[in-house]
């Protein structure tokens, strides 16, 4: 279907509830109302129309969890631009590679903050438009309305923004479009889009290669916001703390854009910290909150987390990576709901939903196919799969990316007649409940037999003195490879090697016990928590 834009429903919801608070941006203290947002988005937008972007343009993001990132999503949606934010914590080198990968013609940046200016300044490669939104003007009398219950702080964030700006680079400064009159809507030329026009996209996090950029429609983004509408039950009454990078899509579409769609509220936050985390959670009165297994096991060793309650939470949601058993038994613990999920870039991200109760009794589990999403597992070997046997997790759906940009050859190889393959590994129980087992390109075969590397690091894990485990395999002559173990234990000391093989032996296989150990005191993982195995296997080659 053809609409004016495919963001239409953003502009219906900013009709439907104008006052109500849609991004709180934890840092600065700026409130904005859905009327401030859509004010603020279509000056964006129209600032970006005045260097010339339009349909199937490149526009990329550097910026933090801040309002001004949302602003730019929904004004590149407005005009049909390709919105690509970028993982900052990656080095110059590696920005370069993608912003030559996805040849923008605009990077919007925030001159006002030293991190990202010390980037910019380090990027051989932009040969584009630079944009500042640091300045993007502050709508100041809708900002003053929103502001009804806000404090001091945010008040200074309004006065201090002006108008968007422009950086001169090689290809010449572009007009101010920041002239506009607070208060009233800015001209903005609409594309007329389908829901299969590119919307975002999105680098994945790059655990297992390079980083490929997953190219996501505005029917992705629509079909991923309603099914978690649906199943979580999002309502205008939500708060959401968004805590995962805004650049990757678990900060972007798990919960921030669909809470939009609801008429929630998004909290912005830019770095974890676990006190604040609950002071946050409790001021703003959240109700559901999505943070990855490394924050949880931040978060319930904090003080603070045995101090609260957390009356207003109805949810705490897990995803991005396994979520160790210990995290599920500290909230049992206190009686607060806590439930896994799991995505991926290229699945919008969300597919699977459970309910709290069900959670933990069926503790690991993802739950059942949302709605809108169909699931199923492709035997690796054989024919057919058997209940509870391992096979290939495949998704279909609206909420799936068209394809990898730049990239034919990956997408003939994930998306196949409408199924996107995984490269994760499932199974699935007799009530239809799914839980990931690991990634195929992690699955050890030793002697011809199938290790799930997440299920010997649960093990290990399970013994009193180990904190964390990771799990490889490692080249071997005679088994083809061989199980290893990396290990993070309270006193190294305290724990041996012949401990764990016999407290494995007794729990697991003896094909699955690891023959290898390395006690180090932390596990390389991935901006977003996730265990770096790559550079495990190379501790043990070198
Ligand atoms: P790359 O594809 O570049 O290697 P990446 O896999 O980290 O990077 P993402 O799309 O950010 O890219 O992450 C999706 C992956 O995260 C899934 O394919 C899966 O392996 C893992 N994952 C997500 N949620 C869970 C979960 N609840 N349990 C286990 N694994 C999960």
């Amino acid at each position: 279907a053809v609409h004016d834009s495919a963001v239409h429903w953003f502009d219906k919801r900013c009709l439907h509830t104008p006052d109500r608070i849609a991004v709180v941006d934890w840092k600065s203290g700026l409130r904005l109302t859905y009327r401030s947002l859509h004010l603020r988005s279509e000056r964006l937008a129209a600032a970006l129309q005045s260097s010339n972007i339009k349909l199937g343009d490149r526009v990329v993001i550097l910026l933090h969890n801040q309002a001004e990132m949302l602003e730019a999503m929904l004004a590149c949606g407005m005009l049909g631009a390709i919105a690509v934010p970028l993982n900052w914590r990656l080095s110059i080198p590696e920005l370069d590679e993608i912003i030559l990968d996805c040849e923008p013609q605009v990077l919007l940046y925030d001159d006002e903050d030293a991190d990202i200016k010390r980037i910019m300044s380090g990027l051989q490669l932009v040969s584009c438009v630079l944009l500042s939104v640091a300045v993007v003007e502050s709508d100041k009398e809708s900002d003053k309305e929103s502001d009804k219950e806000s404090d001091n702080e945010s008040d200074k964030k309004s006065d201090k923004a002006s108008n968007v700006s422009s950086a001169g680079n090689a290809n010449g400064d572009i007009g101010s479009a920041g002239e506009h009159s607070a208060g009233e809507r800015t001209l903005v030329q609409r594309a007329a889009l389908t829901l299969d026009d590119a919307w975002m996209m999105i680098y994945t996090g790059g655990t297992t290669g390079k980083p490929k950029g997953v190219v996501l429609t505005h029917g992705s983004v629509f079909w991923n916001a309603v099914n978690t509408v649906i199943s979580w039950q999002l309502t205008e009454d939500d708060v959401t703390p968004t805590i995962l990078p805004m650049f990757h899509t678990g900060g972007m579409n798990a919960l921030t854009l669909p809470m939009l769609m609801a008429g929630g509220t998004v909290i912005v936050v830019r770095s974890f910290q676990s006190e604040d985390m609950v002071r946050l959670l409790n001021e703003e009165r959240c109700t559901i909150a999505l943070m990855v297994p490394t924050m949880y096991h931040m978060l319930i060793q904090s003080d603070e987390f045995a101090r609260s309650a957390f009356p207003t939470m109805r949810t705490f949601l897990s995803g991005g990576a396994p979520c160790p058993l210990s995290v599920y038994d500290a909230f049992k613990a206190k009686g607060l709901p806590f439930k896994e999920g799991y995505g991926a870039t290229e699945s919008g991200p969300n597919n699977f939903v459970i309910d709290p109760l069900i959670a933990a009794q069926k503790p690991g589990s993802v739950g059942l196919p949302m709605l809108f999403s169909e699931v199923k597992l492709i035997p690796t070997e054989g024919d057919a799969l058997l209940m509870d046997q391992v096979g290939e997790l495949a998704l279909r759906g609206g909420h799936l990316f068209s394809h990898y940009w730049n990239n034919p050859e990956a997408t003939s190889g994930a998306l196949r007649e409408g199924w996107f393959l995984t490269g994760d590994l499932a199974k699935q129980d007799k009530e239809g409940y799914f839980y990931i087992v690991g990634r195929k390109k992690d699955m050890i075969i030793t002697g011809g037999e199938n290790v799930y590397p997440l299920e010997v690091e649960q093990t290990l894990a399970s013994y009193p003195h180990v904190k964390e485990a990771a799990v490889i395999g490692l080249p071997d002559d005679k088994w083809g490879e061989v199980v290893a173990a990396v290990i993070v234990a309270d006193e190294v000391t305290s724990v041996t090697e012949a401990d764990l093989i016999v407290f494995c032996s007794a729990r697991i296989g003896k094909y699955k016990v690891p023959k290898r150990f390395m006690f180090v005191t932390e596990l390389p993982k991935t901006a977003v928590g996730k265990l770096d195995k790559k550079q495990m296997k190379q501790w043990f080659s070198g």
